[in-house]
């Protein structure tokens, strides 16, 4: 693999751990706002983060590349309001989308096609992120200014748990 590939997947891997730590502060903020249904979404969504970094370094493992941790930013403030929040959110899987994009076109240049066709898996899953994310804004929207709306999206998004993804990625 080339240098400038293997330095953007290791970047990578940091913006996948960083997003976890981000939605594990999502979560926290939820948890004190008594939203536990929120809090279990974004703690699954940070258990799906991190499953996105491991994947990028078996990758890097599987192609002989080095490995390198740098440190995890302090996950930034998205304020005090939970609609806020759940923006921020959808904001920072755009920027990720963008991040992955980059990473396939210079593989493209490179006419590295193994890290193209592992990379294929993200670029859907990225589609579903960013899915998923617009979703919990939409119906927050919808139905988060009464208390009973809020409730009953606090079940739903309590009923949400982790899966790990197939294993045919790499
Ligand atoms: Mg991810």
């Amino acid at each position: 693999m080339k240098d400038n590939i293997v330095a953007l997947l290791n970047k990578q891997v940091n913006k996948e751990f960083y997003s976890a730590y981000l939605y594990l502060n999502f979560a926290n903020f939820f948890m004190e706002k008594g939203l536990t249904g929120f809090a279990n979404w974004y703690n699954v969504q940070a258990q799906e983060e991190r499953e996105h970094a491991i994947l990028l370094i078996k990758y890097l493992h599987n192609n002989g590349a080095k490995v390198v941790y740098e440190a995890i930013e302090k996950p930034y403030d998205c304020g005090d309001d939970s609609l806020k929040v759940l923006k921020c959110a959808y904001a920072h899987e755009k920027e990720i989308t963008a991040s992955i994009n980059n990473i396939y076109g210079e593989a493209f240049e490179a006419k590295d096609y193994r890290t193209l066709q592992f990379l294929d898996w993200f670029v859907k899953e990225q589609g579903e992120e960013e899915a998923a994310a617009d979703e919990v804004v939409k119906k927050m929207e919808l139905f988060g200014s009464d208390a009973k709306g809020l409730y009953l999206l606090d079940q739903e998004l309590g009923q949400r748990v982790y899966t790990a993804p197939a294993a045919n990625i790499l």
